[in-house]
């Protein structure tokens, strides 16, 4: 694995900082269990009149976790597992190595005067001790891998429960449970990320899209142009807003809107347009942008999957007009439950946006708007808060998986991989591979078969959804968008994801193809 993750999520060992408070009265050093060490305490143990010579340590622990603080002198740390040699010395008592299970440990170079104190987190127990080296060699080795979950959101969890913890708290310490400063801290701070000058949080991404529509009085009479290839609610929230979604078929190597076929389209009714960054990759703005502008088009981002990707240098969200994202728990920015927001450069869109999402009340039961009940809910943004820090190193770790994939898979005919425009950044909330003429279904299943999770994105184009037959659109007017509903299946690739698990992926898909 790599450094792209830091040792929490890898659950390695590491060094953090104890809080200290000086005052007059002296020092006073504190460390919090879950809250800042991951785990609760159940016993405290101390080592102390060492002698410069001795020993401690050789053994591991298969389930124990432990917090190491040098109160007085010093100790070095020697550890071992799963493949990694670390040493740590500690000699000060505002350090605690925070040691994860699994790791042959051995305690040299003591201090003379060493007070070393221990806090486990459970108690003594014989059956947890590993204390032969051999047996631990064979316990600490990485399993094979032999099974590729799509997604496993339980690995985002327990990377950082500690702090989402916190965010619990955080949220029951606020004392505001709708609306409140968590959700405008969090405002704040996702404009900032994605270059946009506001952002207003909703409940979740198709609000987000229908809200922006309707705060620039789009709907009834209207048309709004949208990509045949996308989740339902790109166009389902045009339909909501009482407009009309007008198609237009996408690229077949990016699965991308086709910006050169958007102006032929434009009618004295259309009013918007929703390029969508599927796949975490950016759609060509700057054309799509210039058509817009001659028509004077409203340019909403449906920027779901795209959560930090770049265009040409600058960040999706702050590209058009506005953007709609969603926080559902599987985008790069997820939530622990439904959350979304729009990000723009006009704060009246963004006012008129929260506006409609609080029962289009201009101020505390003044109703100017027939509006609806969408807020983005105080602990979402609590955790999202938490999870933003981390959102570029998750996406640079995606980055980094997508070419493993790209370098393992690219010599395979029959397989076309997505493409990167030279202008994008993308981070990849989707890796789509395209299978040749038929076999999508097989390489599926063979995937399966060896335990592989995959899924499809999406099986079904726009026009040819059943929610929509009241549009009677031709079922073969989109062409490209229904062979990609034919062809794509996306491949594993979450920041969670290792090394090993996307080589065993590309390992298989190597055996499928025969090559
Ligand atoms: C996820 C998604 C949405 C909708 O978001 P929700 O939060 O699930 O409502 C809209 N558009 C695209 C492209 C998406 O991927």
């Amino acid at each position: 694995m790599t450094a792209i993750l830091d040792s929490v999520e890898l659950n390695e060992p590491r060094v953090v900082q104890v809080k200290t408070v000086k005052d007059p009265r002296g020092l006073l050093g504190v460390v919090e269990g879950l809250k800042e060490v991951g785990f609760d305490f159940k016993r405290f143990y101390f080592l102390t009149e060492l002698r410069e010579d001795s020993e401690r340590g050789g053994h591991a622990h298969k389930r124990l976790s432990q917090c190491f603080v040098a109160l007085r002198g010093g100790v070095t740390i020697k550890l071992e597992g799963f493949g990694k040699r670390h040493e740590f010395r500690l000699d000060s008592y505002d350090k605690a190595l925070i040691l994860p299970p699994g790791y042959w440990r051995e305690l040299v170079d003591f201090d003379s005067d060493s007070l070393v104190a221990v806090l486990a987190s459970d108690y003594y127990d014989q059956k947890d001790y590993i204390r032969n080296y051999e047996e631990f060699l064979s316990y600490s080795r990485p399993a094979p891998v032999t099974k590729v979950p799509y997604i496993d959101l339980g690995r985002h969890v327990d990377a950082m429960r500690g702090e989402l913890q916190k965010a619990v708290d955080r949220t029951f310490d606020s004392g505001m449970f709708i609306g409140g400063s968590l959700v405008e801290e969090f405002e704040v701070a996702f404009a900032h990320y994605s270059g946009a000058a506001k952002a207003v949080g909703v409940a979740n991404g198709y609000d987000a899209l229908e809200l922006a529509l309707r705060a620039r009085n789009i709907g009834s009479g209207h048309e709004v142009i949208v990509p045949a290839h996308t989740f339902v609610a790109t166009a389902l929230a045009v339909v909501r807003a009482g407009a009309t979604p007008i198609l237009v078929d996408v690229e077949r190597d990016s699965a991308l809107m086709d910006v050169s076929q958007v102006e032929a389209l434009i009618t004295p009714r259309t009013r918007a347009v929703i390029p969508v960054h599927l796949y975490g990759h950016p759609v060509d703005m700057d054309p799509l942008i210039e058509i817009a502008r001659r028509h004077d088009l409203f340019v909403l981002e449906d920027a779901a999957q795209s959560h930090g990707a770049f265009y040409k240098g600058r960040r999706c969200g702050s590209l058009g007009d506005a953007a709609a994202f969603s926080f559902y728990p599987t985008k790069n920015l997820g939530a622990y439950g439904d959350a979304g927001g729009v990000t723009s450069g006009d704060p009246d869109l963004i006012a008129k946006v929260k506006q409609l999402g609080n029962y289009g009340a201009s101020r505390k039961y003044y109703h100017d708007d027939l509006g609806v009940n969408s807020r983005l809910d105080p602990m979402q943004a609590a955790f999202l808060l938490r999870k933003l820090d981390r959102l570029d190193r998750w996406n640079a770790r995606r980055v980094e998986l997508a070419r493993r994939y790209i370098d393992g898979l690219s010599d395979i005919d029959g397989l076309r991989l997505p493409a990167v425009r030279n202008w994008a950044e993308p981070v990849w909330h989707v890796f789509a591979v395209q299978v040749a003429e038929g076999r999508r279904e097989a390489l599926e299943s063979w995937l399966a078969g060896v335990g592989v999770g995959t899924n499809i994105h999406y099986p079904l184009p726009i026009h040819h959804q059943k929610c929509f037959s009241g549009f009677r659109w031709d079922p073969n007017s989109f062409p490209i968008a229904q062979d990609l509903t034919q062809s794509v299946l996306s491949l594993p690739l979450d920041a969670f994801h290792t090394d090993d698990e996307i080589d065993y992926v590309i390992e298989q898909t190597r055996n499928f193809f025969k090559v």
